[in-house]
């Protein structure tokens, strides 16, 4: 496996994708949206380069479908991923786009569900849970970005007023949803105690490595100083977060931030 690097912006370059593509190259993959910087990749672009070699390309779009209009078309891609509950579905289910003709080798061998890729009875309920979530996400997806954007607008300008304050990931290229911020004189841990004390819940990672105290490696990949990468946290905005939450969660930022610069 080639694993490829990304800028500062956690972008990775459709030219270093093309120039590690090899004769016996069976399969590229990147994320749509990354889940802790919320980075948008170049998916159309690499899926251009992908398809002209006939290599099937993979893309993890878990955090842009719903949130961003997804055409399989359009992005070139050959297998798409997603899971319900980032979409407010239930949890335990999820799906994969898999475009005709794609070879694909069974995951979970016994039974002939899903055409022999997955034996098992499927999760009708979840199954069910999930279209009603993309239905809901779909009708909502105009004014809901929006609306995310003009309040991830607002708690990005604010914050990165804070002093030592640094953005992570690109200032453009975002979820509309995601804010992700290294603070000087701070560490993440300390960050994500001292909001959730205010009642906000952020994060230092994902939740996949809650727990851990090293530094995320999505964060350290951006090659920050070793200081600011180990004192990022991320905010996330969610369907049921109003103006009100964003002015308090800054009030709670600004505290902890200079609080915890203070006793540095
Ligand atoms: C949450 C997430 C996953 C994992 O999905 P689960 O259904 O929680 O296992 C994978 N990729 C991305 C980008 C995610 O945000």
């Amino acid at each position: 496996m080639t694993a490829l690097p990304v800028d500062r912006q956690g972008i990775v370059d459709p030219d270093d994708v093309r120039g590690a593509l090899r004769a016996d190259t069976v399969l590229v993959s990147v994320m749509a949206a990354n889940n802790e910087i919320g980075t948008l990749q170049p998916i159309a672009e690499i899926g251009k380069l992908t398809r002209a070699r006939k290599i099937p390309f993979h893309t993890d779009a878990t955090q842009l479908v719903g949130a961003a209009p997804v055409n399989v078309d359009e992005l070139n891609v050959d297998l798409l991923s997603m899971s319900a509950h980032k979409r407010y579905g239930p949890k335990g289910v999820g799906a994969l786009y898999v475009r005709a003709g794609t070879p694909l080798a069974p995951v979970q061998h016994g039974g002939s569900h899903e055409r022999g890729r997955r034996g098992g009875t499927e999760n009708v309920p979840g199954i069910v849970g999930f279209a009603a979530a993309l239905r809901i996400a779909a009708q909502e997806m105009d004014a809901e970005r929006a609306r995310l954007t003009a309040m991830r607008a607002r708690l990005m300008r604010e914050a990165l007023t804070l002093p030592g304050a640094h953005l992570n990931g690109d200032p453009v290229r975002r979820l509309p949803n995601n804010v992700n911020l290294s603070f000087d004189g701070t560490d993440s841990q300390s960050l994500v105690m001292g909001l959730d004390l205010h009642g906000v819940a952020a994060s230092s990672g994902s939740a996949c490595t809650s727990g851990s105290i090293e530094p995320s490696h999505v964060i350290v990949a951006l090659g920050l100083p070793a200081r600011l990468a180990a004192a990022a946290v991320r905010l996330t905005l969610g369907r049921w977060t109003t103006d009100t939450d964003v002015a308090y969660a800054l009030d709670a930022l600004r505290d902890v931030v200079i609080r915890l610069q203070q006793a540095a």
